[in-house]
């Protein structure tokens, strides 16, 4: 069994970013800037923002949080969306989601200028993916096509089968894996909370893409031997083996699975940390583009 290390991967590509960035700077040219918007005190979304402005400091790109209270309406929201859209210094920015249930996403995310959407959510973006066309990709979809590039996983021709079909993960998961590139040209079956014979399909896959948001829902009687095992799931679970009194789980049964795949990722060190490296990636690429 090869384990597929996003922390590794990641660190890599972070590297090879590190230098790009230091050449922009050598050459006079400002860093990349990203900025990341946090409205209330979510503590899973707090981590994942203040990870990835450690990130981007790592890699030297600059990073400005903006954070809001829990109460702020949709129409200050929007208003500071169309700042940041405005903003000639910013090369792009995120929302982090989840909003306050009081703010229409989707309003949110439709608001943001294509050009600086470095999330890939707005439906420019997600329209010119499914055209194969260039645009900013989604950062956890983009982060697993890399790592399987970087593994030099076979998937043309082979069954992918990917469970969840949310529009950050599953869906764009589904349509990058079936286009006509490298890694993608694989047989994509999507799977769902209605899917029937669910047990059957995954049996049939070379390779399995778990978004499910279910802990240890693939389970090892499910999988194909010498399958290849992808774990987007992330689940904080009690645990009196560490410090803390949790631990990181993800929607795969690791221990079992990891003894029929041939390729698996774990949890934590898989899939989370090329998301952050793919977000890297798109504020380089919006840098590029904009000097
Ligand atoms: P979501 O809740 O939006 O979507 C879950 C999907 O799973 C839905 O499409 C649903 O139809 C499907 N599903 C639910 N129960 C099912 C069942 N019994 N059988 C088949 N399908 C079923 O979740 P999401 O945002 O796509 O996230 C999924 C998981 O990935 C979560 O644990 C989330 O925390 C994690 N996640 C991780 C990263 C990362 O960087 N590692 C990024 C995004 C999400």
């Amino acid at each position: 069994m090869v384990l597929i290390d996003g922390k590794k991967t990641s660190a890599e590509i972070k590297d090879e970013i590190k230098k790009d960035v230091a050449k922009m700077i050598d050459n006079d040219i400002a860093a990349p800037h990203l900025a990341a918007v946090l409205v209330g005190a979510d503590p899973a979304s707090q981590t994942y923002v203040t990870a990835k402005e450690k990130a981007c400091q790592n890699v030297g790109i600059t990073s400005t949080i903006y954070r809001y209270s829990e109460n702020t309406t949709e129409e200050e929201l929007l208003k500071v969306v169309d700042f940041l859209n405005n903003d000639p210094e910013l090369d792009g920015f995120i929302v982090q989601l989840p909003l306050p249930k009081h703010i229409d996403e989707q309003k949110i995310i439709e608001a943001i200028n294509p050009e600086k959407d470095v999330d890939g959510f707005h439906p420019m973006n997600v329209g010119r993916m499914a055209l194969g066309l260039d645009c900013f990709l989604p950062a956890t979809p983009n982060g697993i096509m890399e790592m399987l590039k970087r593994y030099n996983i076979p998937t043309s021709g082979k069954n992918c089968v990917v469970i969840g079909r949310s529009h950050i993960v599953g869906s764009p998961m589904s349509i990058l894996m079936s286009q006509k590139t490298e890694p993608g040209n694989a047989t994509v079956t999507l799977c769902h909370s209605r899917t029937e014979n669910l047990k059957d399909i995954i049996a049939q896959a070379d390779i399995v893409i778990a978004a499910i948001g279910s802990p240890h829902f693939v389970t090892a009687d499910m999988v194909k031997e010498g399958a290849t095992v992808i774990d987007v799931g992330i689940h904080r679970v009690k645990s009196d083996k560490t410090k803390s009194g949790f631990r990181l789980i993800g929607d795969v049964d690791f221990d079992e699975v990891s003894k029929k795949a041939a390729h698996i990722t774990p949890v934590p060190g898989g899939v989370g940390p090329m998301t952050i490296a793919s977000l890297l990636l798109n504020t380089l690429k919006s840098a590029k583009q904009k000097r």
